[in-house]
Formats: C-alpha cells, structure tokens, sequence
C-alpha cells in the first residue's frame, strides 16, 4: 500500500459467498493518488536507468514468489470474488507466463533498432524505446489479480513506474501481490497500490504520464475523454460480446464442451466469454442435446479442488443484469432448457449454468454483453449468416469457430472483425503472450496486450540520427549544393540498389 496520508472513510471489501466483511481499504484521495504518482517520478530515475537484464531478474524474482504463495494468493483471490480454484489459479498462470515470456524477450524488444538514415553511410540512423514515466493502471474484478499487473509487467520492465488502482470490489488481491513484489526486491514505490473508487481512478488519470485501463466500455469512455484532454497516452481493454460459431462437420463432443468452459468460465464473467453461439442448421438439434448432457455433469459450489466447475458470481450488480437479459428474452421468444435461477443453497450470489434456445438479434442476450454463466445458441443456415450475424454487434474482442477443416476455419477466422479468433478452442489467444489481442470497436483502444507491441506501447519512441558530417559544408540554406547533389544522387541509386 502506499504510505500517504489515506482518507479513513474507508471501502468494506465483502465475500460473496458468506457475506462477510473480508476488511476495510482506504478510499484515496486526489491528494494521496497525487503523492504516489509524485513518489513514483522519484523512484522513476532509478529504476529506468537500471539495466533491462537488472529490472528482468527482479521480475523473474517475484514471479517465482507468486508461484511459490500460490495457495496464498488464491485464497485471497477466492474470497473477495467467489470464484472457484480454477477461476483463482488461472490469474497465477496468466500473470505468471506473462511474466516469463517479458523477463525473456524484453531487452531484444527494447533494443535500439537500425533504421536508415536519409543518407545512409554518411549517417546513422536508430530508434530507440524510451520509457514514458508513471504508468496508471485501472483494473476490474473480475479478475483482480492477473489484471492488476498483466499490463504492469511489461510496463515495468520498459522502465517505468507504475501506481495501480484495482476495482475497489476486490483491492486485497492486488496488494498481496504487491507484497511479494516488495520482498522480492522490488523497490517500494515503483509498484505502488492506491485503493479508491472511480473517484480514485479518475485522479489517477489526471497525474500520470499514460493510463492503462481495464473495465467496461462506458469507463472506459470517460477515461478516454479525461486521458484526450490531457493528451496522454493510454489504451483501453473493453467488454465483449464473443461468439462461437460450430460448422455441420465440427466434432461435436469437442465444440459442446468448450460451449461450456468458454462461456461458464468464471461463471461467464470473462471479457473473452463465449457470449453467443451460432450452428449450422444440419447440426443444431444434436449439439444442443450435447450441450445440455454435459451441463448436468457441472457441480456447482464454494468448495475447494479442481472438479468444481463454478463457482459464485462476486456482485448483485452483475447478476441482476443476467436475469434482465434472460427475461427479456424470454419475452420475446426463448426457451430456457437449463438453469436460469438463482441457487441461494450454495450462497447469495450462485445462478445456475443456463441454456437458452430460439433467441435471436432482438434480444439483448445477443446484442450487450451478459457477464453471466448463460449460453444462447442460434440456428444458422450456413457460414455467411453466421459471420454476419457473428458481426452484428458494438464489440469487437475475440471469438472462435469449431470445424475440422483448418483452412476453412482460419479463412472464417479472417472475416470475424475482432482482435483474435481461435479456431478449434476458445480463448486461446490470450493465453499466449507472443501472440498480441486486444479489442475492436466498443472492446478496445490504443495498443494490445502481448508480443512485442504489447512493452512497446509502454515506451516513447524517439529516432536519433548521426551524421558524420562526410561532405558537409557550411551554408545558409538547408539545400545547399552538396545536399542537394546527395538527394539528387540518392533518387537515382533507390531506383537500382534494393536495399536503399
Ligand atoms: P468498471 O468499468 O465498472 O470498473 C473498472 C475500474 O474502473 C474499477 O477499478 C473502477 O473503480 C474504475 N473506475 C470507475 N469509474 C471510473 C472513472 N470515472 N475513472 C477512472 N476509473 C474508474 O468495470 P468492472 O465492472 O470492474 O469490470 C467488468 C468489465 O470489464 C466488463 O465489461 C468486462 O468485459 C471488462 N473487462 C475487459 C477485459 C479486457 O481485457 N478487455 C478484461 C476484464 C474485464
């Protein structure tokens, strides 16, 4: 946490699932986001002038940490979301091979790169990946850990400080984290915690040199107006509404099982959730029947170990927003095959897995983003009405189609305007951290995540060019005669020498 002065108003952090108050955080204030960013320029100096390979150790360092507290850290991740332990474990590995593939590829990515000069010889050309500052992070709860430093990482390693402000839902799963930066030698204030609410946030954005946020796209819009008005930097991670589309010859047994894990996950609240499903006509009846054998095999509950396959929603908020959804499209025209109610058995916020059939493009389960453990499947003559309809809609995040013909896949993958497609799986690309994702539309803005684009948008690029000064003479306008000789000659020689 960072030591300033807090606000004692405080924010109650409650379990989902009991109830009960996990403990209290303070509510920064404009003055204490202030004092942080400010701590975090000092610490800057230091720190951007450490080498790549110094700032990589220390990462490795604490990611080892993180693997080691494991349990720990899940614990605390479980309790202020509800989330089952593979929801929990997810954001260790997520972070976790975030964290090896940066610590590898960093000082090859933020290597001053040759570039040519407009005389070459005479002169040397390079850019170079500078860092930007203090990087603000705003993270949402759904998942507060990996999402809290998934962007750090790479933000750190550039050079930068960063003051992170996690949803104020979930705040501890941040700062223990933190807590393992610190003892792994992380010095104090370049990985600094504010905790607060959107009032927090939007003082974030006012003091640090490029926000990176992840949340909903109407945050994400103010945050963007704010960040405009500054003329800062920043990227936005935004919602979905994915789509999975299954071809008549996919292996069934394949596809209607990843129906489930990608769109039940976390009990759907992922921003990359399989929020729709379109199949092809031939074999509708028979992936729904497979769909709904393999939902009554699901166990539900707060229990621990891998073989609970959900867990609890982590607010009324959210939940009252999918039983909207299901409403609404039940009156216009759905069937709910499974699930559709709450479960206050297992815990005030639990809903069963739900299927629902004879939806389409005028119901809101198809249009906004749910954010819940529910699976619309649609009809579709064949692949174009698919694609179309795959199509039809604000967001833009990921998708994925299931057909055992991998060309055709990867073509259908093509016409999908979204940041990344799977073919054959769901939500693989984000698991990949050489591969870079990131949203269209209403689901992202202003750089990816991963691969090499995803470090470099934490850095300001600046070109320096050398001249040896070889034929340079003195005068009073920039085409002088030997410049002008040089680019008359160098017009000749880019027309018959390839590499000029
Ligand atoms: P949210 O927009 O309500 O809040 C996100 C964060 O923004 C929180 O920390 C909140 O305190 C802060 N905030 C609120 N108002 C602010 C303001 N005016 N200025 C600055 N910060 C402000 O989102 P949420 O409910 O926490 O998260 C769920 C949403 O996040 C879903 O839409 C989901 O799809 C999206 N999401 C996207 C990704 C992605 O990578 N694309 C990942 C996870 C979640």
């Amino acid at each position: 946490m960072a030591d300033s002065k807090q606000n004692m108003a405080g924010i109650s952090v409650k379990n989902p699932v009991t109830g009960q108050e996990i403990g209290v955080v303070p509510k920064s204030t404009r003055d204490d986001v202030q004092a942080a960013v400010e701590r975090a320029q000092d610490a800057q100096l230091a720190w951007g002038a450490a080498s790549v390979e110094e700032r990589c150790r220390v990462i490795r360092k604490w990611g080892d940490l993180i693997w080691e507290n494991q349990e720990r850290v899940m614990r605390v991740i479980r309790d202020e979301t509800g989330k089952n332990d593979t929801g929990a474990f997810i954001e260790i590995i997520g972070l976790d091979n975030y964290i090896a593939y940066y610590t590898k590829h960093a000082s090859e990515f933020l290597r001053p790169e040759r570039r040519q000069p407009i005389f070459p010889i005479i002169q040397r050309g390079k850019v170079y990946h500078k860092p930007l500052g203090v990087v603000g992070v705003i993270s949402p709860w759904n998942y507060p850990m990996m999402l809290a430093f998934l962007d750090a990482v790479p933000a750190l390693l550039a050079g930068n400080t960063v003051v992170i402000k996690p949803s104020e839902i979930t705040p501890f799963s941040a700062l223990v984290t933190a807590d393992l930066a610190y003892q792994a030698g992380v010095p104090e204030h370049v990985i600094q915690i504010v905790t607060g609410d959107g009032e927090t946030g939007a003082a974030l954005v006012d003091y640090v040199d490029m926000i990176c946020f992840t949340g909903s796209t109407a945050t994400g819009r103010k945050v963007a107006v704010q960040a405009a008005e500054r003329l800062i930097p920043f990227s936005l991670e935004l919602g979905g509404k994915d789509a999975m589309i299954v071809l008549a010859d996919a292996d069934l047994d394949i596809a209607a099982s990843a129906a489930i894990t990608g769109s039940c996950e976390n009990a759907g609240q992922m921003c990359i959730s399989i929020e729709r499903i379109y199949v092809e006509e031939k074999i509708y009846d028979r992936f729904v029947e497979k769909v709904k054998t393999l939902i009554h095999q699901m166990t539900m509950g707060a229990g621990d170990g891998l073989d609970i396959h959900m867990g609890s929603m982590t607010n009324e908020r959210e939940l009252l927003r999918v039983e909207e959804h299901i409403k609404d499209a039940v009156e216009k025209g759905a069937e709910v095959i499974y699930g559709g109610k709450r479960r206050p058995d297992l815990g005030p916020l639990f809903f069963e897995p739900t299927i629902l059939i004879n939806v389409d493009h005028s119901m809101k389960i198809m249009k906004e983003e749910t954010f819940g453990p529910v699976i619309p499947i649609m009809k579709v003559y064949n692949v174009d009405e698919a694609v179309r309809l795959a199509n039809d809609t604000e967001y833009g995040l990921s998708g994925s189609v299931f057909t055992r013909n991998l060309a055709l896949g990867e073509r259908i993958a093509t016409r999908l305007n979204t940041g990344d497609v799977s073919v054959n799986r769901t939500q693989a690309v984000p698991a990949s951290a050489a591969m870079s994702w990131g949203g269209q539309k209403y689901s992202g803005f202003g750089g990816r995540r991963g691969d090499k684009e995803g470090i470099l948008r934490f850095t300001a690029t600046q070109s320096i060019l050398v001249d040896t000064q070889i034929g340079y003479k003195p005068g009073l306008t920039i085409l002088d005669p030997t410049t002008l000789m040089f680019l008359k000659l160098m017009r000749l020689a880019r027309r018959y020498v390839p590499f000029l």
